[in-house]
């Protein structure tokens, strides 16, 4: 695997690959999460880079920047364990040269952003599609893989892809979860026990609101009252319910919907954000 922190070079190895490219952008502190879309990506293409990035300009000014955790040397074993081709973990002077103001992004439109996490965000979906645009033209990668996790972002890069013919195909792969059902997130490392007991209750009140749907008793208002009754100890930002193939938001609940919850645990003050689907 080589390890290569600069532009110039990535591209020399780029061109010297041969056969099929699969990209999985992140920001590191890799856990299992990550490794499903690594292993996904090293199955399905004959080379996978990964790019290991805190990416400054998707972050708002009172957000957790400067402690995210950075933890390059464990993700490299990770990445060469997987099969990964090339690790790439550019410093910020290397992919941006001057401040968010000065550069050109690519900016998702009002109806993409006005909602969930771009509302307590503002920017941050300008910075995360700048970022992949760059990493998408910097591998010339055939696929790029993408948990659902995060998916605004997955439904925001798509649409991008599509009105700007990135040619690209976008894999899109299941949550992976703890046993307990939390989900997997690089954040989940701020969580002290306290914390995590209580994050737990995100994950709980999705899947219940999933069984009730199943079992023929839920509406919008039940799954909202019941969630926030469950969650009563954190700090909701959103509970959201949208229609997974438009992102646009529902008013009432059917096969398609997506209910999408972000929330803060105390302690920590860790944003947290997960989703499920209601019938697959
Ligand atoms: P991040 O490092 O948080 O920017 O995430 C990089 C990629 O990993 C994104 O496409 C995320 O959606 C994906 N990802 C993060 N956590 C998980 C998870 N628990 N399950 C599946 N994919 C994930």
């Amino acid at each position: 695997m080589k390890i290569i922190d600069n532009i110039k070079e990535l591209r020399e190895e780029i061109k010297n690959l041969k056969g099929s490219i699969g990209l999985v952008p992140t920001m590191g502190a890799l856990h299992q999460g990550h490794l499903s879309l690594i292993n996904r990506a090293v199955k399905e293409n004959d080379n996978t880079v990964v790019s290991v990035f805190v990416n400054p300009i998707q972050f708002g000014i009172n957000e957790d920047l400067d402690k995210y955790p950075r933890q390059l040397e464990n993700d490299t074993k990770l990445c060469e364990n997987a099969g990964v081709k090339i690790l790439f973990a550019p410093k910020v002077s290397e992919m941006y040269q001057g401040n968010k103001d000065e550069l050109t992004l690519i900016c998702p439109p009002y109806e993409a952003v006005n909602k969930l996490c771009a509302k307590s965000r503002p920017g941050h979906f300008d910075g995360v599609c700048s970022v992949v645009a760059k990493l998408f033209n910097l591998t010339k990668a055939n696929r790029a893989y993408f948990g659902q996790k995060d998916a605004q972002q997955l439904f925001i890069i798509k649409k991008m892809v599509k009105d700007l013919n990135f040619d690209i195909e976008i894999i899109s792969c299941p949550i992976v979860r703890e046993a307990d059902n939390l989900a997997l997130s690089s954040r989940n490392q701020y969580l002290t026990q306290h914390d995590r007991k209580l994050a737990l209750n995100i994950s709980k009140a999705l899947f219940q609101a999933k069984k009730d749907y199943k079992e023929g008793i839920a509406t919008k208002k039940s799954i909202t009252d019941n969630s926030l009754k469950l969650m009563e100890d954190l700090d909701v930002e959103y509970i959201e319910f949208v229609d997974i193939n438009t992102f646009e938001i529902q008013t009432q609940i059917n096969n398609d919907t997506l209910i999408l919850i972000a929330a803060r645990v105390p302690e920590s003050d860790t944003r947290l954000i997960d989703n499920i689907k209601l019938w697959d």
